[in-house]
């Protein structure tokens, strides 16, 4: 059989694998390119295959990074099944949404631009009709069980922590009477992450493709970032003003509520309100309180409801969003986007960055390029939205709050392997993170190999 990276090779941002066997081809994820605009460019770039020719998607989980360009490669062509968990498939189904709705935004703006240089228009990567007919393609699988995708190959789902229903997916594929086992790691998290039940670990593989996002990072553990976050959130209040917290719309936000109704609920904390400033993460919080099958006992028992409490509210529509600028009690705004790429929380941080009695606090992964390194990096002073800001707002990260594992946890996943893959392919991941994660895999005698872009390995 034969492998292609076509995404996900070197870079953070992307995902999307081709494994061709004798009859039949299938896709591992199949995610869009997200930053910087020069490396966007890619997702309106052909296929490096017939979108027709794909028998099926085996999907980990629900970041746009991993899922982004379904939409696309149906309406190029691709008739087939996608299996994913159940939740996973919702959570698409208003990420796919959004993604439409940017798409058609960007586009019109990229045309207004090309028309002034008479340039030819640009049709949206897929637009609103794309994205809900994709929807009944996606199939559901359940946790542990084995799956007889077709006669010669196998699948099963295994829990990756990463966010609430994502998975690492075992895929046996058996050709000339001989069985090959393939794990896909897709993107793992922490242990103990709260809400989340602690995952089976795989223990064998022929050939294993690991990410490696964070590496070369240790990560402060779940005491240590609800410490964090009252010690943060009380130096705001203190200054009687804001703290800002640009937040990822999938998992991050909801932990992000999980603690903060655990900190009201222990009586440490005080009773502001807190804006959920972001449409979708209002409604993915709303697909997490309809999904509790997975939730762990604490969130269950403990916490019947992490979602629901008074201090929260909701800030849906942009007249609400607009109301912050001028609310004159201290308060936190949990706003998207994450990497602070666009969306409301530009907005914010527009009108919030030059007081230097807000904070603004990051608490999740941002890749290269983005204005949240910049800033990450004491840069003082910036460009959002065309204004020139000089940042006197205090900044500070909880790195604890990634949801990827760090080092130490993906070295107890590899050092989880009964023996050592015949191959280890170390994927999405900034190169310096790759190669750090290669030497330790090495010194427990796993043959690792760090892919490029389009590069094809025969297995
Ligand atoms: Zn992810």
């Amino acid at each position: 059989m034969k492998l292609t990276f076509c995404w996900a090779a070197k870079i953070v941002t992307w995902s999307c694998y081709l494994i061709e066997t004798w009859n039949t081809k299938f896709l591992v994820d199949c995610g869009m390119f997200q930053w910087p605009k020069e490396i966007m460019r890619l997702n309106y770039e052909p296929f490096l295959f017939d979108p027709k020719e794909i028998d099926f998607v085996l999907l980990t989980h629900a970041h746009i990074d991993h899922c982004g360009i379904l939409p696309k490669l149906h309406r190029d062509g691709f008739d087939g099944k996608i299996y994913t968990t159940s939740a996973t498939r919702d959570l698409c189904e208003i990420l796919f949404e959004d993604s439409a709705e940017i798409q058609e935004k960007n586009t019109e703006q990229e045309n207004r631009r090309r028309q002034r240089i008479w340039q030819p228009l640009r049709v949206p990567l897929y637009n609103k009709d794309d994205a809900k007919n994709c929807m009944p393609l996606f199939s559901i699988v359940e946790y542990k069980k084995t799956y007889n995708i077709t006669e010669n190959i196998q699948v099963r789902y295994q829990d990756a922590w990463h966010i609430m229903w994502s998975a690492s997916i075992e895929v046996w594929i058996t050709e000339d009477n001989k069985k090959t086992k393939l794990v896909f790691s897709g993107d793992i998290g922490q242990r103990n992450t709260p809400i989340i039940q602690d995952p089976t670990l795989i223990q064998d593989a022929d050939y294993l493709f690991m990410e490696s996002t964070y590496w070369d990072r240790l990560h402060e553990d779940s005491a240590g970032k609800e410490e964090l976050l009252l010690k943060y959130t009380l130096e705001t209040y203190k200054r009687w003003w804001k703290l800002l917290i640009p937040s990822f719309s999938v998992e991050r936000t909801q932990e992000l509520l999980y603690f903060f109704n655990m900190l009201i609920k222990k009586w440490k904390f005080p009773k502001e309100k807190i804006f959920l400033d972001s449409p979708l993460s209002i409604k993915a919080t709303e697909i997490f309180k309809r999904h509790t099958e997975y939730f762990d006992n604490e969130a269950t028992h403990k916490y019947a409801n992490p979602f629901n409490f008074a201090e929260l509210q909701y800030s849906e529509n942009v007249e609400d969003s607009q109301k912050l600028n001028t609310y004159n009690q201290p308060c936190i705004i949990i706003a998207g986007n994450g990497m602070c790429t666009a969306w409301r929380i530009t907005h914010h941080l527009k009108h919030g960055l030059r007081d230097k009695r807000n904070m603004l606090l990051f608490v999740g992964y941002q890749a290269e390029w983005t204005l949240w390194r910049h800033i990450q990096e004491w840069e003082k002073k910036i460009k959002i939205m065309d204004a020139d800001i000089t940042v006197n707002a205090e900044i500070e990260a909880i790195h604890g709050f990634s949801g990827h594992a760090g080092y130490d946890e993906l070295i107890k996943r590899a050092g989880g392997f009964a023996k050592p893959p015949k191959k280890t392919f170390i994927i999405h991941g900034e190169e310096k993170a790759q190669i750090a994660l290669k030497a330790r895999l090495e010194e427990i005698n796993f043959e690792c190999t760090i892919p490029s872009l389009k590069d094809v390995v025969e297995l």
